[in-house]
């Protein structure tokens, strides 16, 4: 099939500007995508005892790519820095937020605050937030909460990160402590891109076409999160014209992101890569095929990080352009080292 050509219904794009040197603006596919953030993880002094917890990998490397919008849900709630250190008590399902020594009940405060904080993200587009790990407001995992015998277990949530995941189930969300981990940051950073394209496409008018289009370009991407899922999406979007324009779109986000959620294996990625060096197998040679299946079946056997074969994917793409590899072969920069886990 050649570059101007269709394939299985889906749209090839006609130019591919292969230079993968992009600004920042171009790097992640938009102009800058806003990722909400603890704000004590961008060095600002707002925790109890007026110190930060600036994690350098976030503020000199993510926020080169990513607009990072600090928010301090104690602080903004009105509880003041320096303030008393406050610990969560009672239902683990729906703990209260009280002072350390005084025993100030905070819980009312911080939850109004996490609540209008919650409501503002959609106007504010936000596509992710960072969390700080064990924090009372902001933990998302494993916060201590002392039960009513005294007895601490880590099994509970911030309330700021509760209410985050009530009213925004979409909305990607991760730990900074966990995105040192570089298979889960490179989870979260395809998830919070996912979650910008889905805002940018149903801004404003969606037309048929450019959903459609949209959707080709995803196709290998969803592919390698869940198969079974991603065909499901496929009939959703075949079937499109049996919703409401509302309803079509809450359905596909929240299949999309669901997709997304799932995480990616290494046999998954093989598949993947096999389908795309199939659908080139036209234009490339023989030496060339030889070459690319020797990287991926290094990857599949961990010798090789996915960022091998899927280099020398995208250096045979500059023969050949089918839209669907687009989203799945686009690590957007080196920087923030994506598909470099085995
Ligand atoms: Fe503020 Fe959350 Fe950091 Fe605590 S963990 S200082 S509430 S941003």
């Amino acid at each position: 099939m050649g570059a101007e050509g269709s394939d299985r219904g889906f749209p090839v794009r006609r130019e591919w500007e292969f230079s993968r040197v992009k600004s920042r603006e171009q790097t992640l596919g938009r102009e800058p995508i806003k990722v909400g953030i603890s704000a004590c993880l961008l060095g600002q002094e707002v925790r109890y005892d007026g110190s930060s917890k600036r994690e350098p990998f976030l503020v000199e490397t993510l926020g080169r790519f990513f607009q990072l919008v600090p928010i301090c849900p104690e602080l903004e709630a009105g509880l003041g820095v320096p303030r008393e250190p406050m610990h969560l008590v009672g239902d683990p399902a729906n703990p209260r937020l009280v002072g350390n020594e005084s025993g100030a009940d905070r819980t009312r405060a911080l939850s109004r605050f996490a609540s209008r904080s919650a409501r503002e993200i959609p106007r504010q587009q936000l596509c992710g937030f960072i969390l700080k790990a064990r924090s009372p407001s902001c933990g998302l995992e494993r916060v201590p909460v002392v039960g009513k015998t005294g007895r601490t277990r880590r099994i509970g949530r911030g309330l700021f990160a509760g209410e985050l995941l009530r009213r925004l189930p979409l909305l990607p969300v991760a730990e900074a402590e966990g995105l040192s981990d570089l298979a889960a940051r490179d989870h979260f950073i395809v998830r919070v891109c996912g979650f910008g394209r889905l805002q940018d496409l149903f801004t404003g008018r969606c037309s048929r076409r450019r959903l459609l289009r949209f959707h080709a370009a995803q196709r290998y991407l969803l592919l390698a999160h869940s198969p079974p899922r991603a065909r499901q999406l496929d009939r959703l979007v075949v079937d499109m014209k049996d919703y409401p324009a509302a309803g079509f779109r809450h359905e596909y986000c929240s299949r999309f992101m669901a997709i997304l959620q799932v995480k990616t294996t290494t046999s998954k990625n093989v598949n993947v890569l096999q389908h795309i060096m199939g659908r080139l197998r036209k234009v490339m040679s023989p030496r060339q095929r030889q070459s690319l299946q020797r990287a991926i079946e290094d990857y599949r056997h961990e010798l090789v990080p996915l960022i091998v074969p899927v280099t020398l994917l995208n250096f045979f793409l500059q023969l050949h352009d089918p839209a669907e590899v687009e989203e799945y072969l686009s690590p957007p920069s080196r920087e923030l080292m994506l598909r470099n886990h085995a």
